[in-house]
């Protein structure tokens, strides 16, 4: 059996991804500002559901194989597919809010990790460095040639930082997008020997690292979607969906394509053509 084949999507295509991306944009500012001590996490997936709704685009998450809401709160030792409900968040909590949205059947899918009230420093460390090794590794996209050297560059930034080590998830990883959320090639976060597809126009990328400030090794819950860190440290996780065309590269889910992130590592973002 082959790989699964790779979607290159063209400008068309992309500019309605990226309009997907921007109402997605939007919809994580409601969930994350809603992330307050006090909110239930289904408090955020209605806030995060309005913004969809008025904006006229749907949610790919929603039932999504039977899941139940429009975004995933995954809150300290979950790492993610946490599902919205009663849970009540509290000062120092670490949640990532993961969610999805779709325009005209193209898709998008972005996450964010916000510290609820006062942060512990390691755990605002713990999200200040998988944040930048997401733009570390969409960087390495726009300038690599393989779909590896992401990987690769994830993997560089975290195991070079100082201070606490932490670990990076293999179990999940990052994949290719379009008219599907999930889609070939799969992103690793992590080295390996292989160079994996090469970079070419086309291509949409979620890259998504998870962090843990501990072991990587995880476990899914009864409710058969959250999973957890088995040694129950917090982890962490930060997403963007990522067009790569003929003129560079543009991040749809982020407002500015990317700027204000990518220009210090190097890299100016282009609108898609
Ligand atoms: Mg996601
Ligand atoms: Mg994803």
């Amino acid at each position: 059996m082959g790989q699964p084949k790779i979607q290159y999507k063209t400008n068309a295509q992309m500019r309605t991804m990226r309009e997907a991306g921007l109402v997605l944009s939007r919809a994580l500012d409601a969930a994350c500002a809603a992330a307050v001590p006090g909110a239930r996490t289904r408090d955020l997936d209605a806030v995060f559901a309005d913004v969809l709704k008025e904006a006229g685009a749907t949610s790919n998450f929603l039932g999504y194989h039977g899941f139940p809401a429009t975004i995933c709160t995954s809150v300290n030792e979950e790492v993610v597919h946490g599902i919205p409900g009663d849970k009540v968040l509290a000062d120092g909590d670490i949640i990532s809010i993961d969610g999805g949205a779709i325009v005209d059947g193209w898709h998008a899918d972005s996450a964010r990790t916000v510290i609820v009230g006062e942060a512990d420093p390691a755990d605002r460390r713990l999200s200040d460095v998988t944040e930048e090794a997401m733009w570390r590794g969409i960087a390495a996209a726009a300038r690599g040639r393989f779909v590896g050297d992401i990987g690769n560059a994830i993997d560089d930034y975290v195991t070079g930082v100082p201070g606490e080590k932490l670990g990076i998830l293999e179990d999940y990883v990052g994949h290719g997008i379009g008219s599907e959320m999930h889609q070939a090639p799969d992103v690793l976060n992590y080295r390996t020997g292989h160079r994996g597809p090469k970079l070419k126009a086309g291509m949409c990328l979620a890259i998504e690292p998870m962090l843990v400030r501990g072991d990587i090794e995880t476990a899914v819950l009864e409710d058969e979607w959250t999973v957890i860190t088995v040694d129950g440290s917090r982890s962490c996780q930060w997403e963007h969906s990522v067009a790569i065309h003929e003129k560079g590269i543009w991040v749809l889910t982020a407002p500015d394509g990317g700027a204000s992130r990518l220009e210090p590592l190097g890299v100016t973002p282009v609108p898609i053509p």
